[in-house]
């Protein structure tokens, strides 16, 4: 148990309204959207600068006590929530850290504290005439220091690369309490280890990120949207190679979704419809974007259509003719996690493989799990512009929930060792959190293991920082 001395003293760093203790207001900070983990902490630190944040983090390495960094808690994967292991671990939320610091409209980049929501950074932007190209569902509520330490992703990997492709610098607390001033905006800077990459994706492990500049865009005043039917993953594959192109390789966005997910939205989202008078096994949403006005762009989207449509790879498409219009498409794609939930349990695997990869894995791992698992509804969607896909396996229908779910491990194992054998990653988007730590140590090379613990020792000997996740 942490002490009242311990929590008098951390209170008294960080101010009044620098802590609490109450019950209420902990609540809704120690559990997560998907219900899947109930964290548990006496008490929860709010440090309002790098300062505070700093003498509170020396305080815990002096004491040996565990903490664990939150930002939106939108990870899923057990990460942001204290009390999932064996020690008590304190909490320490950003969400007093929220200011955007400065917009450099001619630096084309942005600084901002750790609590700043993604959606406040691509407002700041756009103020500016600059894109913030992060776009994700969660951005409402997920923070510059989440999606720095889990490496977020989201809808415009394909055209702007994710977290790590778009920070120039962090500032951070270290586990000695130690402020570790790398805001930089250089894009050039050949000092050394980049230290800055050790802490993206480090999920809280190695340090509390306090602020992060990222890279900004020319912002898009052209964009079009367009929703096809295709007969296989193969096809859309060839699609998205020739779509990239034709454009000028200004496509956004190229999301997959199957038959199945789309029947879940039509069957359970009110006020949605299928774009196409025809029904297809695989769907496509794509955006492609330009930051200067362009009449040829459109001409060269409505022949790359046609051409498809005459080869066959296209069997059936719109391209929205409005806002409107494109916004309906969208809400099909976002809707697809809502949907599932009300066709019972699912076994997600949040995994990643190469692009050309992509079809051969759907095929196998769909055929392996059909076989192993008589009746299973297999319905994999998501970002193929760069691998990525959420391989959601539905219950058969009306199977028992809780005996379902009890399959969770065993399948686990088997989707990533084919995800292994084509050259895959077991999470590309939400990190391993306490939920995949036996899954990273059982697929992860052992050299990289052993490099990434030694790493951690290294900074945190103590084991202070976020101690249950990544490692088991
Ligand atoms: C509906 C929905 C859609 C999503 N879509 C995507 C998607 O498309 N792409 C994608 O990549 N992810 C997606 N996610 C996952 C999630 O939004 C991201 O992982 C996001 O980056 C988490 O940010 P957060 O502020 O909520 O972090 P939290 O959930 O609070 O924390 C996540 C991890 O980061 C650590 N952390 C948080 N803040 C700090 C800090 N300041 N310093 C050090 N460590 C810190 C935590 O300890 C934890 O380990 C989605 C989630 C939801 C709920």
């Amino acid at each position: 148990m942490i002490s009242r001395e311990h929590i008098e003293a951390l209170g008294r760093i960080c101010g009044p309204k620098g802590s609490t203790t109450d019950p209420d207001v902990l609540a809704p900070h120690l559990s997560e959207w998907r219900d899947k983990f109930t964290g548990k902490t006496a008490l929860m630190l709010m440090p309002q600068t790098a300062a505070e944040a700093a003498a509170a983090v020396a305080y815990c390495n002096d004491h040996s006590i565990a903490l664990v960094p939150q930002g939106g808690n939108t990870g899923l994967v057990g990460g942001s929530l204290p009390g999932l292991g064996k020690a008590d671990e304190i909490l320490v939320s950003t969400k007093r850290m929220s200011r955007i610091v400065t917009v450099d409209a001619d630096n084309y980049s942005i600084t901002a504290e750790a609590g700043c929501t993604v959606a406040a950074l691509q407002a700041a932007a756009e103020a500016e005439n600059r894109l913030f190209p992060l776009s994700l569902a969660s951005e409402g509520s997920c923070t510059v220091g989440g999606i720095v330490s889990t490496n977020a992703g989201g809808v415009h990997v394909v055209r702007y690369g994710n977290t790590r492709a778009l920070t120039l610098g962090i500032e951070a607390i270290l586990p000695d309490g130690s402020i570790y001033d790398g805001l930089t905006s250089l894009r050039k800077d050949n000092t050394g280890y980049a230290l800055d990459q050790l802490l993206i994706g480090a999920e809280g492990t190695l340090g509390l990120v306090t602020r992060a500049t990222f890279k900004l865009y020319p912002k898009e005043v052209e964009r079009h949207t367009l929703w096809l039917g295709v007969n296989s993953v193969k096809d859309a594959l060839s699609l998205l190679s020739s779509a990239r192109e034709a454009t000028g390789d200004r496509v956004s966005v190229f999301e997959l979704m199957p038959h199945t997910g789309l029947e879940f939205v039509l069957n359970h989202i009110p006020d949605t419809r299928n774009p196409l008078d025809t029904a297809h096994l695989w769907y496509l949403l794509i955006d492609i974007g330009t930051s200067a006005p362009d009449t040829a762009l459109k001409t060269a989207i409505e022949n790359w259509v046609e051409t498809a449509l005459s080869n066959g790879l296209v069997q059936n498409g719109a391209i929205a003719t409005s806002g409107k219009q494109a916004s309906a498409f969208w809400q099909l794609r976002e809707s697809m996690s809502e949907a599932q939930k009300h066709e019972g349990a699912s076994i997600k695997h949040d995994i990643s493989v190469p692009v050309s990869n992509v079809p051969a894995f759907i095929e196998e791992a769909t055929a392996t799990l059909e076989k192993t698992y008589s009746g299973v509804r297999v319905t994999p969607f998501g970002h193929l512009g760069d691998g990525n896909l959420h391989f959601n396996v539905m219950q058969p229908k009306g199977a028992d929930k809780t005996e379902f779910l009890a399959h969770w491990e065993a399948m686990n194992e088997l989707v990533h060792d084919i995800v292994i054998n084509y050259g895959g990653s077991i999470s590309a988007e939400h990190g391993i959190g306490s939920l995949k730590k036996a899954e990273l140590a059982r697929t992860k090379p052992k050299a990289a293991l052993t490099a990434m613990k030694s790493i951690k020792q290294a900074l945190d000997p103590k084991g202070i920082m976020n101690p249950n996740v990544l490692f088991e």
